[in-house]
């Protein structure tokens, strides 16, 4: 049976939501009325991401594709905060770009081993144990947690490698990898044999190495429809360089110049960033030729557009250390493997700014609730300038300031919204 190489996935993933904090009051026998003691709610759990070596496809997300991480729970009487919400951490192949579901925005390149937040949870609500002032000695109010973020977002693996083996199927790229690797591709003697791409990882010397990818051939017209092809280029756009593997042996009566140049044209169709990319041309299969005119033919077309040219017999291992030298020299003069800058920028939501905020006041304090409020402020990054003043703009643009002037809020009243607390100043 086949299997299918799994290369994308939509997957949605929420975190947990904060646990609201309580309102309690300590009791002891004797004593008439206790301080406030009520605990705060637990953190939700975040989501994050991790890469994962074992893994090479994106397999495990075609059926599962619900990620939830566990809510905080809620405060106790008796200054027990809440448990913390289990963070969840999703396993990814490395090389997985993930997008916005809706703009297509490249949120983070998985490339590295740092583990990646990618919805952060929600704050637990402060128990009334904290709001406890000289002035508001019984607090009988405490906050709700905050909602966990969510996203809906687009994994795409982009497989991360030095070199691409590129050429038609069945020219010995699987071979080579093998023989020049610890890869054990599948070898067989007939096209789309390799479904997916494979790894393989090249010891040149000591602490030098480099990752080699072979990827499923590409069929001349792919573009037209042929099915492989073109997609799979997509996991090699990250090489730095390209080995393209020519059949020299002229057997099935293919002609070595005719296929090099088919194979340029259909990475031209692809990208022409890709098709400029350099190249290393190999004609494999030497132990076959028994004429050497075409074989020179395929060498004065490399050379004439400034690519290196190499003879080899995968098969027999003869030229792969040349090979092999050729290819970690071009390295050591290219920049590392390409990674993707994030696209999307955290924006908070779009709220509905007309749905009222309830309101509540307890002495010289006001409590300000609202949905609207809780989902704006479980995605405002507090610590940043820009979105606390968007904050700002959003809260004066409600009419919150206005109602509670109208309520007679007065100068160095506290406004209370979840975990924020500042002084009413006009
Ligand atoms: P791929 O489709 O490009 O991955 O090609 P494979 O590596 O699967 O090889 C296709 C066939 O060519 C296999 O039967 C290999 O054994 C054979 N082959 C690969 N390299 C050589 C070589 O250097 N000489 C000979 N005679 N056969 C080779
Ligand atoms: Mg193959």
């Amino acid at each position: 049976m086949a299997t299918e190489f799994i290369d994308k996935a939509r997957i949605t993933c929420r975190a947990g939501n904060g646990g609201n904090g309580a309102v309690a009051f300590h009791r002891e026998k004797y004593v008439a009325a206790g301080g406030p003691d009520g605990g705060d709610g637990g953190n939700g759990g975040s989501i994050l991401l991790q890469v994962d070596d074992h893994m090479s496809t994106l397999m495990d997300f075609r059926y599962k594709r619900k990620y939830t991480a566990e809510n905080g729970m809620d405060g106790q009487g008796g200054r027990k905060s809440g448990r913390d919400g289990a963070s969840l951490t999703i396993r990814v192949p490395r090389g997985t770009l993930v997008r916005h579901a809706e703009t297509g925005e490249i949120i983070k390149d998985m490339s590295d081993d740092a583990p990646f937040v990618l919805c952060k949870g929600g704050r637990g609500g402060w128990g009334n144990r904290h709001f406890a002032t000289p002035t508001r000695q019984v607090p009988r109010f405490a906050k709700a947690g905050l909602p966990g973020q969510s996203y809906d977002v687009l994994l795409e693996l982009k497989l991360l490698a030095d070199v691409g083996l590129v050429g038609f199927p069945n020219v010995g790229k699987s071979t080579l990898l093998s023989v020049v690797s610890k890869a054990h591709p599948k070898i067989a003697n007939y096209h789309f044999t390799t479904l997916y791409p494979n790894l393989g990882v090249v010891y040149v010397d000591e602490g030098v190495s480099f990752v080699m990818a072979d990827i499923p051939g590409i069929i001349e017209g792919a573009s037209e429809g042929a099915g492989l092809g073109h997609d799979f280029l997509r996991h090699i756009d990250r090489c730095r360089l390209l080995v393209h593997l020519v059949d020299a042996s002229g057997s099935e009566g293919r002609d070595p110049v005719a296929d090099f140049d088919a194979i340029n044209a259909e990475l031209r169709r692809y990208s022409a960033e890709l098709a400029a990319r350099g190249q290393i041309v190999v004609a494999n299969k030497i132990d076959l030729v028994t004429d050497p005119a075409p074989v020179e033919a395929l060498r004065a077309r490399a050379e004439s557009l400034g690519y290196p040219f190499l003879t080899l017999s995968a098969a027999s291992h003869q030229g792969t250390r040349e090979l092999v030298s050729c290819i970690a020299a071009a390295l050591s003069t290219l920049p590392p493997v390409t990674t993707y800058e994030p696209e999307y920028v955290e924006r908070p939501p779009q709220v509905d700014l007309s749905e009222p905020l309830h309101i509540e006041r307890q002495d010289e304090t006001w409590l300000v609730e609202g949905e609207w409020l809780r989902r704006l402020m479980a995605n405002i990054n507090f610590s940043d300038y820009e979105s606390r003043m968007y904050f700002d703009k959003q809260l004066r643009a409600s009419g919150l300031f206005d109602r509670l002037e109208e309520m007679g809020i007065r100068d160095g009243d506290i406004v209370s919204l979840y975990d924020l607390e500042f002084e009413y100043r006009r």
